[in-house]
C-alpha cells in the first residue's frame, strides 16, 4: 500500500517499525470508563485500535479503566462489551484497571520512598491555590517537605480506611514550577469510601486517570496508547511515571492523541446523554435518537455502516465536527444493497378498484431487492379494496403532481395502472374513499402491451383486507441545534427538538411483515428504511424508521 494512504498514527507506528520495533511487539487497547454507554465517538477509537490491530495482526485489549467507583457499574461493562462485539471486534484480553490496583499501591510507595511523592493533608481548595497560574510558579505545599517514614505512615493509614474522604491526597512530587500545570506536584490517590463494582470494600484509595492509565498501558505492555487530544498535556505526566517504574528490559508504552470524533445535531459526553436519560427526554441509553452504539442499532444501524463512517471520516489531528448526514449516508448505502422491498402505508386512505372482481384475490410477485442478484421475490396479494397514502391523491393538482387525481392514470406497484375517477367524503369534506377504474391489461409483468405502458407515477399500496397493522415510530433530530453544547450562554438542554418522535399508531403493512425477524431490514418502498423495534411482539408489531430514502433533512 502507497504510503500516503496512512493515517499519522499509521505512519507513527511504521516509523517505529524502522527504528526497531519489532512487529510482533505492537499492542493497542482501547480503554472505556464503564460510567456510560458506547456511542459514535467511541466508535471511531474503537475502529481505530482495532484496526491497527486488523492491519498489523497485533492483539487489541480491551480495558476498563475503572478507578472512580463513584460512578461505574457492571451494567455499564456489559453494555460496553456487547457494543464492541456488535460492532465486529474481538479484543485480545479483558482487562481492568482495578485488577492493577495492588501493582500501583506498590508502585505508590515506591515513588514516596524515592522521595517522588508526598501525603497532602490540606484542602483542595488551598493546594488549587498553590498551584498558581500558568504565568505564575506554585508555590510548595507545607507537606512537600515530610519525610519518608511520615509519608509511609500515612499513606498505609489511608489505605487501612483510617481517615474520611478529602484528608489526604498522595501527590508526585514534581515541579511546583513548571509550566505545564498537570506537572504541578499531581494528585495520584484520593480517598473515596465508595464500594467498587468488581473490588467491593478491599480498597478506600483510588489512583487517579493519569497513574492508573499509562502504568497500566505499561502492565499490559501496549506499544502505542492513543487517545484523544485533551491529554496532549497528559503526555509529559505520562512520560514522567513511566520514568520512575520503568524496566529497560520491558516495553515502554508511547502516549499519542487524535481528534475526537464529534458529529452535528447531537451531545456526546456521557455526562450529558446521561443527563438525557435521567430526566426522561429519551427511553434510555438505547433510545433509537441517541448517538449510542446501542441506540444506533435499535433504530435500524448496521455495524458496516458504523464502521463504513469510521473509515470516511477518518483519524484528524485536529478537532471537527462531522456532519450527522454522512452517517445517513453510510446507513443508507449499506441499507440500499441489503435491505428486502416491500410495501406498507403510513397515513392511509381507502381506494377502491371499482371495475376489479369482488373477492378476487392475485398473488403478484414482489422483487426482493433489485440491487443484489438472485435476492427473488415474494408475494403479495392484490384485491379489489386497497390503501395507498393519502398524501399520494389530490382531487386536482398541478402538472407537477406525479401521483393520483381524478382522471389521472398512476401504476400501482408491481400491479395495474389505475385512473381516479371519483371521492366519497364525509360531511366534513374528507375523502373516505377514492374510487378508480384499473387497466386491467396492465398488470406488470405480464407481457401484454398495455403492461409496457408508461405513466408518470407509480404508488405503493397494501390491500386491505390482507394488510397487518403496525406501529411505527419516525425518529428527526434530538436537537434544534447544529451544536446544542457549543453555545456559552445557553445549556444544551435548551435546544431539545420538541418533535423529534412521531409514532404512526396505525400503519398497515403487506401480510409478508408478519414474519420480520429483530435485526432484518426492510425497505418500505418509498418511504424509506425500516426494522422492529425491541419493544415488538407478535401482537403488537413496532417498526422504527432508520433513516429516510434521500438525505431531506431542512428541506
Ligand atoms: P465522554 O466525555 O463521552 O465520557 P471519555 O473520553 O471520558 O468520553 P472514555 O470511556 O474514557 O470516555 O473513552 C474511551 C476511549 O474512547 C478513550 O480512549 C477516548 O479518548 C475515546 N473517545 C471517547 N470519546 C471519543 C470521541 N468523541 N471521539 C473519539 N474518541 C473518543
Ligand atoms: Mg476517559
Ligand atoms: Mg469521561
Amino acid at each position: 500500500e502507497a504510503p500516503e494512504s496512512l493515517n499519522f498514527l499509521e505512519q507513527i507506528i511504521e516509523e517505529d517499525l524502522a527504528k526497531g520495533l519489532p512487529q510482533n511487539k505492537l499492542r493497542f487497547r482501547f480503554p472505556p470508563e464503564p460510567n456510560g454507554y458506547l456511542h459514535i465517538g467511541h466508535a471511531a477509537s474503537i475502529c481505530l485500535n482495532f484496526g491497527l490491530g486488523e492491519r498489523y495482526n497485533a492483539p487489541v485489549n480491551l480495558r476498563f479503566d475503572d478507578t472512580n467507583p463513584a460512578k461505574e457499574e457492571q451494567e455499564y461493562v456489559d453494555a460496553i462489551k456487547r457494543d464492541i462485539q456488535w460492532l465486529g471486534f474481538n479484543w485480545a484480553s479483558e482487562c481492568y484497571s482495578s485488577d492493577y490496583f495492588q501493582q500501583l499501591y506498590d508502585w505508590a510507595v515506591h515513588l514516596i520512598k524515592n522521595d517522588k511523592a508526598y501525603v497532602d493533608g490540606q484542602s483542595a481548595e488551598t493546594m488549587a491555590e498553590q498551584k498558581g497560574t500558568p504565568t505564575s510558579p506554585g508555590v510548595p505545599s507545607p507537606f512537600r517537605n515530610q519525610s519518608v517514614e511520615e509519608n509511609m505512615d500515612i499513606f498505609e493509614r489511608m489505605k487501612k480506611g483510617e481517615f474520611q474522604a478529602g484528608s489526604y491526597v498522595l501527590r508526585a512530587k514534581i515541579d511546583m514550577t513548571s509550566s505545564n500545570m498537570l506537572m504541578r506536584d499531581p494528585i495520584l490517590y484520593r480517598i473515596v469510601n465508595r464500594p467498587h463494582h468488581r473490588t467491593g470494600s478491599e480498597w478506600c484509595i483510588y489512583p487517579m486517570y493519569d497513574w492508573a492509565h499509562g502504568e497500566s498501558d505499561y502492565i499490559e505492555q501496549v506499544s502505542h496508547s492513543l487517545c484523544t487530544l485533551e491529554f496532549k498535556m497528559h503526555r509529559e505526566l505520562y512520560d514522567w511515571f513511566l520514568d520512575q517504574i520503568h524496566d529497560p528490559a520491558l516495553l515502554r508504552p508511547k502516549q499519542r492523541e487524535f481528534a475526537r470524533r464529534n458529529m452535528s445535531y447531537t451531545v456526546m459526553s456521557k455526562r450529558k446523554l446521561l443527563q438525557l436519560v435521567q430526566e426522561k427526554v429519551v427511553s434510555g441509553w438505547d433510545d433509537p435518537r441517541m448517538p449510542t452504539i446501542s441506540g444506533l442499532r435499535r433504530r435500524g444501524y448496521t455495524p458496516e455502516s458504523i464502521r463504513k463512517f469510521s473509515e470516511v471520516s477518518g483519524i484528524s489531528k485536529r478537532d471537527s465536527v462531522t456532519d450527522v448526514s454522512l452517517l445517513e449516508f453510510c446507513i443508507r448505502e449499506d441499507l440500499n444493497k441489503t435491505a428486502t422491498r416491500v410495501m406498507g402505508v403510513l397515513d392511509p386512505v381507502k381506494l377502491v378498484i371499482t371495475n376489479y372482481p369482488e373477492g378476487k384475490v392475485e398473488m403478484l410477485a414482489m422483487e426482493n431487492n433489485p440491487e443484489e442478484d438472485n435476492s427473488g421475490t415474494h408475494e403479495v396479494p392484490f384485491s379489489r379494496e386497497l390503501y395507498i397514502e393519502r398524501e399520494d391523491f389530490k382531487e386536482e393538482a398541478g402538472s407537477k403532481f406525479f401521483r393520483l387525481t381524478i382522471g389521472n392514470e398512476v401504476r400501482l406497484k408491481s400491479a395495474y395502472i389505475i385512473k381516479g375517477e371519483s371521492v366519497v367524503k364525509d360531511e366534513n369534506g374528507n375523502i373516505l374513499e377514492i374510487h378508480c377504474t384499473a387497466d386491467l391489461d396492465s398488470r406488470s409483468g405480464s407481457g401484454t402491451e398495455a403492461s409496457q405502458r408508461r405513466v408518470k407515477g407509480t404508488l405503493h399500496w397494501v390491500s386491505i383486507q390482507h394488510a397487518i397493522k403496525a406501529e411505527v415510530r419516525e425518529y428527526d433530530r434530538l436537537f434544534l441545534d447544529e451544536a446544542p453544547d457549543a453555545h456559552e450562554d445557553k445549556n444544551f438542554m435548551e435546544f431539545i427538538n420538541p418533535n423529534s418522535l412521531n409514532v404512526v399508531r396505525e400503519a398497515y403493512l403487506e401480510p409478508f411483515l408478519a414474519n420480520a425477524k429483530m435485526d432484518d431490514k426492510f425497505q418500505f418502498q418509498r418511504l424509506g428504511y425500516f426494522t422492529l423495534d425491541k419493544d415488538s411482539s407478535d401482537k403488537n408489531l413496532i417498526f422504527n424508521k432508520t433513516v429516510g430514502l434521500r438525505d431531506s433533512w431542512g428541506k
